[in-house]
């Protein structure tokens, strides 16, 4: 460990590569039952009713 945790640049002015990413990488993670968004990939489950979330 350095402290080197920053990323070189500002994220935003990298808009375009990896900013705002795929959507239907997150879509997977709404609960259909809910629409709560998971805090990770499928599979998972819902924190919110507990429904599995899997992966599209
Ligand atoms: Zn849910």
């Amino acid at each position: 460990m350095t402290g080197e945790d920053r990323v070189p640049g500002d994220p935003r002015d990298d808009a375009g590569d990896e900013a705002g990413g795929d959507p239907a990488c997150w879509l997977a993670r709404v609960c259909p039952d809910c629409g709560r968004v998971a805090d990770r990939d499928p599979p998972t489950r819902c924190a919110g009713c507990g429904r599995p979330l899997l992966p599209a």
